[in-house]
């Protein structure tokens, strides 16, 4: 590592700190050549899951944060849920996709975690999102949900 004031190479890790979220290392290091001290920080990338998604054949794609944030604002259009609530939403279900360390997951069981939470959002963006993912074609199964929803 090069110093950052005067360039030689001559550099020596002095501390090194892992901050658990994130797994980043930052190190402090002080140059042997004129005292100079700095800090560099190393991020290990982090690696998205793919999302499999249903149908024939079936397709994968990387997991988008803003896919899944533009359906849930979908849903709850015109809706009582706050921006923040939505945030919250999506960081749940990315932090479960982290923590969980899932490299490959189905849009189902994205969808259901969707559901899931907007059930305890709101009644009418849950039922919404719940009639596109769960691809509720008919009005029978639809009222099936409601039914659900009201007992
Ligand atoms: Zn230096």
């Amino acid at each position: 590592m090069r110093c950052s004031c005067c360039g030689t190479g001559n550099t020596r890790v002095v501390a090194t700190t892992t901050h658990s979220a994130g797994g980043e290392i930052r190190r402090r290091r002080q140059c042997q050549n004129c005292g100079h001290r700095f800090t560099t920080i190393e991020r290990v990338p982090v690696e998205l899951p793919i999302v499999v998604k249903d149908g024939v054949p079936l397709r994968r794609e990387p997991f988008s944060r803003d896919k899944l944030k533009q359906g849930i604002e979908l849903a709850c259009a015109k809706r009582p849920v706050s921006q923040a609530a939505i945030e919250r939403l999506v960081e749940g279900i990315e932090s479960y996709l982290e923590e969980n360390n899932i490299g490959e997951v189905s849009s189902r069981t994205i969808g259901q975690r969707v559901i899931d939470g907007l059930r305890t959002l709101d009644e009418v963006a849950y039922l919404r999102y719940a009639i596109v993912f769960l691809n509720l074609e008919d009005l029978a199964s639809v009222r099936c949900e409601i039914d659900r929803l009201l007992a």
